[in-house]
C-alpha cells in the first residue's frame, strides 16, 4: 500500500485530469460523433447477424469454464506450442515477462508492435527503449498516442480524442514535413514511414484476442493490416497475452472472434490472423525447415499478474470475461464526457477491477470506482453481461475498509463530476 500523501496525490491528479477533460469541448465533440457512429454500426451488425446475441451467451459459458480450468488450458497450450516448435513462457509478473523479452532483443533492434493493452501492464515501450531498442507502435491510433506521449483514451480506438488537425501536426513532425489535415493523406504518410520499419524490424510484438488451447493458436482481429506485418515480417514474433485469453477449442475461439467483432461494431473485420507456430516449409524432400517467409522464432508469453487471484473470487472473476470490445464505454454515462480519463490505463467501469488487480492497485482503482455511477447501462450493452456495478461496489467496500477514500477527497470528486457519490 502506498503512503497516505502519495495516495492523496493520486486522487488529486485524477480529479484535475477529470476536471480538465470535462471542460474540453473538442473532446466532447469528438466523443459524441464516435458514440453515435458506434451505436449505429453495432445496431446494423446485430440486425444483420441476430444470432450473435445467442453466441455471446454461449461464449460467456465458455469463458467461465476456461477460467475455472485455466491451469489445464495453460498446460495444453504449452504442450502444443512447444510441439510445433514455438516457445512458451508463463510469466507470473510483468517483470518476469520483461526479463524473458529482454533476452530476445538487443540494443539497436527495431521493434514493431501491434495494439496490446497487456503490454501496458509491463510498461513495455519505455522498458524496451531503456534496453536500447527503437519501438514503433504500428496501429495508427497507437502511433499517434506514442508520438503524443499520451495514453490511450479508448480500448479499441486509442486516439479517439485526437482531431485531424492535431493528427496532422503530430504526423508532420514524425515525417519531417508540413502536412495538411487531410485524413487519407495523413494515413498514407504513416503507411510510408512504417513500411520501412516493418522490413527493418528484428522483432514483432503482438497481443491476442483469444487463444485456442487445443492447438495453441493465437487469434488477432484487426482492420489496418499492421498486425499481419508485425507478426509476419520480423525474424522473431512475440505474443503477450493474459491467461484469460485461453479457451479450450478452435471452435470456441472462432465464437469469441465472431462475438468480439460484432460488438466492436464490425460486420466483418478486415483481417483475422490465426498463428500457431513459426513459419515453416517442407517443400524440399519433405524436410521441415523453420523460417520460410515469416518469423523463424515464435514466442508466446502468457501473463498471470493477479489474474489467478481474480479467478478465485466469483465477483471479480467476471471481469476476466471481458472481450475488450469497447461497447460499454460508448454506452456509459461518464465516459462520453471525459473519455479514457475515466480510468487509468484500463478505463470505464470495467477498468476498475482491471486496474485494481492488473495495473495500478486499489489506490488507483478507488477514485475510478467512486467516479462510476453504477447505473448499469454497461451491463445491458455488454455481450458478456458483466455485472460491473456489483464489482465496483465490492471495490468501493475494499477501499473504504483500507481507508483510502478520505471524505474530503470524496466531496471534491462529487463536486467536480456533479455526481453524488
Ligand atoms: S465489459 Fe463488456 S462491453 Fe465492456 S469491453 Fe468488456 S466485453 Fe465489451
Amino acid at each position: 500500500m502506498v503512503e497516505k500523501s502519495e495516495m492523496e496525490k493520486i486522487y488529486m491528479d485524477y480529479l484535475r485530469q477529470l476536471s480538465k477533460a470535462s471542460a474540453d469541448r473538442f473532446l466532447r465533440l469528438a466523443l459524441s460523433r464516435a458514440v453515435e457512429s458506434y451505436r449505429r454500426n453495432t445496431e446494423t451488425a446485430l440486425r444483420l447477424f441476430p444470432y450473435t446475441v445467442e453466441l455471446a451467451e454461449k461464449l460467456r459459458e465458455i469463458k467461465e469454464y476456461s477460467l475455472l480450468h485455466v491451469d489445464e488450458l495453460i498446460s495444453q497450450a504449452r504442450d502444443m506450442i512447444e510441439d510445433l516448435k514455438g516457445h512458451f513462457y508463463l510469466a507470473k509478473t510483468p517483470d518476469d515477462a520483461m526479463d524473458y523479452i529482454g533476452d530476445l532483443v538487443k540494443p539497436g533492434d527495431i521493434v514493431v508492435k501491434s495494439k496490446s493493452l497487456t503490454s501496458e501492464e509491463l510498461h513495455m515501450n519505455p522498458r524496451l527503449e531503456e534496453m536500447g531498442c527503437e519501438v514503433y507502435e504500428t496501429d495508427l491510433g497507437e502511433f499517434l498516442i506514442q508520438q503524443l506521449k499520451s495514453k490511450p483514451m479508448h480500448i479499441l480506438s486509442p486516439a479517439i480524442h485526437v482531431p485531424r488537425e492535431k493528427a496532422a501536426e503530430v504526423i508532420s513532425k514524425a515525417v519531417g514535413k508540413e502536412l495538411p489535415p487531410d485524413i487519407p493523406l495523413l494515413v498514407g504518410e504513416v503507411r510510408k514511414l512504417l513500411r520501412g520499419k516493418f522490413f527493418e524490424a528484428k522483432v514483432g510484438i503482438s497481443g491476442a484476442n483469444v487463444i485456442a488451447a487445443e492447438t495453441g493458436s493465437v487469434f488477432i482481429i484487426e482492420n489496418e493490416g499492421n498486425a499481419r506485418l508485425v507478426t509476419g515480417l520480423p525474424e522473431k514474433h512475440i505474443v503477450i497475452a493474459g491467461i484469460e485469453k485461453l479457451v479450450p477449442s478452435l471452435l470456441d475461439a472462432m465464437i469469441a472472434v465472431e462475438v468480439t467483432s460484432r460488438y466492436a461494431n464490425y460486420k466483418a473485420p478486415a483481417y483475422v490472423s490465426m498463428i500457431s507456430c513459426p513459419s515453416k516449409t517442407g517443400d524440399i524432400e519433405k524436410q521441415t525447415t523453420y523460417g520460410a517467409h515469416g518469423p523463424k522464432e515464435y514466442h508466446v508469453i502468457l501473463l498471470d499478474n493477479g489474474r489467478k487471484e481474480m479467478i478465485k473470487d466469483p465477483i471479480y472473476r467476471q471481469a476476466l470475461y471481458c472481450l475488450r470490445c469497447g461497447g460499454c464505454m460508448y454506452n456509459c454515462t461518464i465516459y462520453p464526457l471525459v473519455a479514457g480519463n475515466f480510468g487509468y490505463i484500463y478505463m470505464g467501469g470495467i477498468g476498475v477491477p482491471l486496474t485494481r488487480f492488473l495495473l495500478g492497485g486499489l489506490e488507483r482503482a478507488a477514485p475510478i470506482a467512486y467516479t462510476c455511477t453504477m447505473c448499469g447501462r454497461c451491463v445491458e450493452h455488454c455481450p458478456m453481461k458483466i455485472d460491473v456495478p456489483k464489482i465496483v461496489q465490492k471495490i468501493r467496500e475494499e477501499a473504504a475498509k483500507a481507508g483510502i477514500m478520505p471524505e474530503r477527497l470524496r466531496e471534491n470528486l462529487g463536486e467536480i463530476t456533479g455526481v453524488k457519490i
